[in-house]
């Protein structure tokens, strides 16, 4: 008996094993159709000015909207892009229905806003990122290169290949201002930040979600603001979701910040509405 329940239980893992895989293969064939069905989209989260409390940026999230799933988060499908290679084409889409918006929204001239583009490692590793297709695409637009940034982690900066390190080094020269994402969490190995001439450091959410109560993690933050103001480099705290960690942010110095607390990522009609509310 004992063992025909391990049997059993064998099998039930087996099974869910096999609709686990399935599920998978399933997405990832609809992963393929998502781009030219229309079913992608960008949200957009502001990043405040913490001094003044301004919109100075925003980064665009991608959302899958599946027509029998939902809304689908992209920490469920852009590991499946990047496993399919889709990563490639998506990433070009994002980059250039960012530009779109960002053209949208800074025509008038008073208005500084910057559009933040998260890139996958992969992209940058593929033969196929021409960043000179993009850099035109942005001159027919008339969107100035400042206008967008691009976030990338410490990962891809750590043992890169020299390919890599030219295209990122293309963006820096054509005037398109990186961040490093997610930072605290990898390796911060420091010494690249001053050697790829970094514009921005985004503090890690888990950082500042326990700013109040682990003094290490406000500690560590403090830290962070210090090193890059020394370089040059401005901060961004990312998951602010209550009055009081913005508050220790500025204390600490901290230059923006991007949460819940100010705005959860927007559909672009929405964002527009906020931009022009001030
Ligand atoms: P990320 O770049 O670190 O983006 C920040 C994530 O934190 C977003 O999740 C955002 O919705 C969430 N967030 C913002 N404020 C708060 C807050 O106050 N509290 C909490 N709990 N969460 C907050 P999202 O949109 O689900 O994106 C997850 C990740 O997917 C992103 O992390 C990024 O790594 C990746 N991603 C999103 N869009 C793209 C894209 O176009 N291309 C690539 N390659 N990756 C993308
Ligand atoms: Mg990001
Ligand atoms: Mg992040
Ligand atoms: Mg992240």
């Amino acid at each position: 008996a004992a063992k025909s329940a391990g049997r059993n239980r064998l099998s039930y893992f087996t099974q869910a094993l096999q609709e686990s895989a399935q599920h998978r293969l399933r997405l990832i064939n609809d992963l393929r159709g998502a781009l030219s069905e229309m079913q992608l989209e960008l949200h957009f989260q502001p990043i405040i000015s913490l001094a003044d409390r301004r919109v100075v940026k925003a980064e665009a999230l991608l959302r899958w909207r599946h027509p029998e799933r939902g809304m689908i988060r992209p920490d469920e499908f852009i590991p499946l892009a990047e496993e399919t290679g889709l990563i490639i084409e998506i990433g070009d889409w994002v980059f250039r229905e960012s530009a779109r918006w960002a053209q949208r929204w800074t025509q008038d001239a008073h208005r500084k806003l910057q559009i933040s583009v998260n890139m996958s490692p992969l992209q940058f590793q593929s033969e196929n990122l021409i960043i000179d297709d993009w850099l035109n695409h942005l001159r027919k637009l008339g969107v100035a290169e400042s206008a967008i940034s691009i976030e990338i982690t410490e990962g891809l900066l750590l043992n890169a290949h020299p390919e890599v390190i030219d295209r990122l080094l293309g963006f820096r020269d054509a005037g398109i201002q990186v961040a490093i994402d997610d930072f605290g969490t990898g390796y911060s190995a420091l010494s690249y930040l001053k050697r790829f001439d970094i514009d921005y450091l985004k503090i890690d959410q888990s950082f500042i979600s326990n700013l109040e109560t682990e003094p290490n993690d406000l500690a560590l933050s403090e830290a962070i603001v210090i090193m890059a103001h020394k370089l040059g480099l401005e901060v961004i705290a990312e998951g602010v979701e209550t009055e009081a960690q913005c508050r220790r942010l500025r204390e600490i110095g901290c230059d923006y910040g991007q949460g819940y607390l100010f705005s959860r990522p927007l559909p672009p009609e929405s964002f527009e509405r906020l931009l022009r509310q001030g």
